[in-house]
């Protein structure tokens, strides 16, 4: 038992601590008690660019990316654009010496437009068009995932020169996920069932293909997964059928890309995956694999992309009312909600949210901050523990929003989508500016 249980008088004087593993390395409350992110305050922030605004640590993004390429030295990281894909975002990962994993046309031609080298980009996606798959192919695209026969069709048709291409399998490892993000199971949408006579028939129509260069195999197996095991478990799996791609074929495999899907802390105490551990499970896996079958050890690819940029952002809030209702609980409702953070109402997720602007002290009250928007269901945080005396105009700061947060941002009841400022060493710059009712109305041309 530690003294604060011993004594719970003394737990309201206990401000909160601004976790390491929630927050970007270096966030501290200043001298003025204001919460700072790469050397700037988030209240300086709130009030030059408004509330809500996404804001994200350079530094923090670069280091994740500098974690990858020290412990998987082997592997090709790419950075899963789709968590966050914006030209700066992509200049730092690339400059890491991460590649980049788009799904669209769209994200193609972000990622291009920054300057990434085509050969180090990697499409994947289910139900891409015609256009996209051949734009990728036009730019010169290192990889494309194949997510179906139709794929196989269509991509072929654009193919010039031997298009090099992986596989999308579904190896049936259920990671026991929400039920939106398994996506390593049978029964899904994504890829070709393992083992499944459409997977055998897509193998044969794409050796068939003298414009199609089959590489290797790939699988996501879903996100926020926790147990490396689960990995291991691919890498068997995934060797096992290229040895039998190999003996059914004679075609040798040279790639295997494992997908993303590595879990982060979203609130203190959670855990996240760790990648050393995940370092030796996949080498691990490997050897024995590879023995087994007497197969020639595949290049590895991984495609981390919350992993990489979640820790690195914090959203901003300004309270707008508190209601004490009787009996009942505390509702405190902020400028923003399910517009910028729409992972509450898809995925259940949960987020503490901490006053910014100045340093609590207690005591502390039970409150639910909810959003602005017209849903009953746009809730950000249920029951968290905020300062009792919270009132309008106070900012509230909500940690690890930099992944699928500002990409799954929305404009619902025409409000525009916020602003996403990027900090380091003490300045903040604008990296995509808030959406503005001009620009809701310009796309508005009917009449
Ligand atoms: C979503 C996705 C990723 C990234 O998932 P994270 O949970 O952000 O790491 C990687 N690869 C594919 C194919 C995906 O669909």
């Amino acid at each position: 038992m530690t003294l604060l249980e011993t004594i719970p008088s003394l737990q309201p004087a206990i401000p909160p601590r601004l976790s390491p593993a929630i927050w970007p390395r270096g966030t501290e409350y200043d001298s003025e008690g204001r919460i700072t992110v790469g050397g700037v305050a988030l209240t300086e922030i709130a009030d030059r660019f408004g509330t809500p605004a996404h804001v994200l640590d350079e530094a923090e993004v670069r280091a994740s990316c500098r974690a990858y390429r020290k412990i998987f030295p082997d592997a090709r990281v790419y950075y899963a654009g789709k968590a966050l894909m914006i030209r700066a975002v992509v200049d730092w990962v690339s400059s890491e010496g991460l590649s980049i994993d788009v799904c669209s046309g769209g994200e193609l031609a972000v990622a291009l437009s920054a300057g990434v080298d085509a050969r180090r980009l990697i499409l994947h996606g289910a139900g891409r068009s015609c256009e996209e798959l051949a734009a990728a192919v036009r730019c010169g695209a290192g990889r494309i995932v194949l997510d179906s026969l139709t794929d196989i069709a269509l991509l072929a048709a654009s193919a010039q020169r031997p298009q090099p291409v992986l596989l999308r399998l579904s190896p049936g490892i259920d990671v026991h996920g929400h039920p939106a993000v398994r996506t390593g199971v049978l029964d899904q949408k994504f890829g070709f069932p393992l083992g499944s006579d459409m997977a055998a028939e897509a193998v044969r129509r794409v050796l068939a293909r003298p414009d199609l260069e089959l590489v290797g195999l790939h699988c996501h197996l879903g996100s926020q997964i926790h147990d490396p095991d689960h990995y291991g478990e691919a890498v068997r799996r995934l060797v096992g059928e290229m040895a039998w791609i190999r003996r059914e074929h004679g075609q040798l495999l040279t790639e295997l890309d494992l997908g993303g899907g590595h879990a982060v802390a979203y609130r203190p105490g959670e855990a996240e995956l760790n990648l050393v551990e995940l370092a030796e499970i996949i080498d691990d896996a490997l050897d024995a694999a590879c023995a087994r079958h007497r197969f020639p050890r595949p290049a590895i690819a991984m495609e981390p992309g919350r992993a990489i940029v979640a820790r690195a952002g914090v959203t901003v809030y300004r309270v707008m009312s508190v209601k004490r209702i009787d009996g009942g609980t505390t509702l405190v409702t902020v400028d923003g909600g399910m517009n910028d953070n729409l992972r509450v109402a898809l995925y259940g997720a949960r987020y503490e949210p901490v006053v910014a602007n100045r340093r609590p002290h207690g005591p502390w009250t039970t409150a639910t901050v909810v959003g602005r928007y017209c849903e009953a269901g746009d809730i950000l945080a249920r029951e968290v523990r905020l300062p009792a005396d919270l009132h309008p105009g106070d900012v509230l700061a909500v940690p690890c929003t930099g992944a699928y947060h500002h990409s799954l941002s929305t404009s619902y009841n025409c409000v525009g989508r916020p602003p996403l400022v990027a900090v380091r060493d003490g300045c903040p710059r604008e990296l995509v500016r808030r959406e503005t009712i001009a620009d809701l109305l310009v796309r508005d041309v009917g009449r």
